[in-house]
């Protein structure tokens, strides 16, 4: 392709474009940290008229192209194909405004999430979105991903944070939708077309998102529960007894908190670990007397009624801090128990997750009497995770695969809760969307990208 480069040399400056030995690994490599080939090369823009140029001369020479983020993705999306280049979108990262009155900041796509985060706190306010890549991962990388995270349960997806776009089509046209205000029912929403579709239709440039007065307390609680029927009475209770005030409401499977709790390096168990199952739940709001009275009134009618058998109440930041810390060491957690299992991120209706749980443990122990789930989840949302483990004497991904996208599709379930499809989920998308969906889906693709061009093959081949 020595003209293609040729003419990517002739557009932009030497800072933008990189070839050759000027590509790091970081650029072909993910967070699975196993590097594949270099692209063609790596072309860096810092403004949206940048990336115009750029899709105008690939869409022209039908040359693909994959959008990079922080690449904290977990579906191999990002990873370079054979023939692609790279568009990182590292130098976009500029928040261009924090507007407090209207509850909304405006920022590149390239910005990380914690920096937006940070920046808002510093006025008062508070981006809700949160995860653990948040160091890494950018505001584009969680618009294209729907990212969900911790807070899901009050304040929503990405896909409800975001007030306004800007992308750029693969032809190079530029949508400019950057507005600040949440009605706006003037046609087709066109900013939808770019949330959670994985960078296939479009690239991000800007975005607008909600931002909210961050809240002066906040409680958490972590309860012990004889069964999967008493967490869902305490969900059902915490929904009414806090209402708005609910932030978090985190459920654990035994082995999850019992195995975190004896092997993770700095997690201590609060509560005894013989429990079948416990809940991590968070309150926050703009009323400290009135957060703690409920949370406390709440748990105290918890007991009385028999739904939980035990609760202890965050005292201070570091004890709620100790309390996350045993939901938030999940990848710790895998890394002490050993190489071989499988991760997963699925949706489910909150009353048929045992019946779940229990059909994935059964299904593996008879691949592997040795082999088991590990579960736990944001239950409040939907959705659960699961670590399937197994001896690593055999490479068993492909069959455990098979196996839990299998019972989840059985139980009308989505595959992908919050990850999304990238190329390794993309064999199983058909377990939990109709032959006419993925259809529809690639009508889309080829009207807005009838090259092909942006991110080929992720969620589905055209
Ligand atoms: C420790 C850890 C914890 C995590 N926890 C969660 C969690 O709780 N919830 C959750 O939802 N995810 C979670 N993730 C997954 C991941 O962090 C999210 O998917 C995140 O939103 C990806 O952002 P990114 O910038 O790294 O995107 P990337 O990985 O770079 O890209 C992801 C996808 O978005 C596309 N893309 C990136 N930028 C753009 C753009 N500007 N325009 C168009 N397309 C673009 C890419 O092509 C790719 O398809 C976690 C990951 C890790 C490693």
């Amino acid at each position: 392709m020595p003209s293609f480069l040729d003419d990517l040399s002739a557009a932009f400056d030497a800072t933008t474009v990189l070839t050759g030995a000027g590509i790091e690994p970081r650029y072909h490599t993910d967070m699975a940290g196993v590097p594949v080939a270099p692209p063609l090369a790596v072309v860096r823009p810092r403004a949206t008229e940048d990336v115009s140029k750029l899709l105008k001369l690939c869409h022209a020479a039908r040359v693909p192209v994959t959008t990079q983020g922080g690449m904290t993705g977990l579906v191999r999306a990002t990873l370079p194909q054979a023939g692609e280049i790279v568009l990182s979108t590292e130098r976009m990262n500029a928040i261009e405004e924090v507007d407090t009155g209207g509850g909304v900041v405006i920022a590149q796509t390239g910005v990380p999430l914690q920096r937006l985060q940070e920046r808002v706190g510093q006025d008062g306010f508070m981006f809700p979105l949160d995860l653990g890549a948040r160091g890494s991962c950018t505001i584009g990388g969680n618009i294209s991903t729907n990212a969900g995270g911790n807070r899901v349960i009050r304040y929503g997806m990405t896909r409800d944070l975001v007030l306004g776009l800007e992308a750029v089509l693969a032809d190079g046209t530029v949508l400019r939708g950057v507005r600040k205000y949440i009605k706006n029912n003037t046609g087709i929403d066109l900013k939808q077309l770019f949330v959670g579709t994985e960078g296939t239709l479009g690239v991000i440039t800007r975005a607008a998102l909600r931002i909210f007065p961050a809240p002066a307390e906040q409680q958490v609680a972590l309860c012990a529960l004889a069964s999967f029927d008493e967490v869902r009475a305490l969900l059902d209770l915490a929904r009414t007894r806090l209402g708005g005030d609910l932030t978090a409401f985190e459920v654990m499977w035994n082995e999850y908190y019992r195995l975190t709790t004896e092997l993770v390096k700095g997690v201590a168990a609060p509560l005894p670990a013989n429990h079948p199952f416990y809940v991590l739940i968070e309150s926050s709001g703009s009323d400290a007397g009135r957060i703690r009275d409920d949370m406390e009134k709440m748990l105290a009618g918890a007991l009385e009624d028999g739904i939980i058998l035990d609760a202890t109440i965050a005292s201070s930041g570091a004890a709620a801090a100790a309390i996350w810390k045993i939901r938030d060491s999940s990848v710790e957690l895998g890394r002490a128990l050993g190489p071989a299992g499988v991760g997963f991120d699925v949706s489910l209706a909150i009353d048929r997750m045992e019946a779940f749980a229990k059909a994935v443990n059964d299904g593996l122990k008879k691949l592997d009497k040795d082999a088991y789930a590990i579960v736990f989840g944001h239950a409040g949302d939907g959705n659960l995770h699961v670590n399937a483990k197994y001896p690593p004497t055999v490479d068993r991904t492909e069959e455990v695969s098979k196996l839990v996208y299998g019972i989840t599709g059985d139980f009308s379930g989505s595959i992908s809760a919050e990850h999304g499809i990238g190329l390794l989920k993309r064999p199983y998308l058909e377990l939990s969307r109709t032959a006419e969906e993925i259809e529809t889906m690639r009508t889309l693709k080829r009207a807005l990208d009838p090259h092909g061009i942006l991110n080929p093959g992720r969620i589905f081949t055209v």
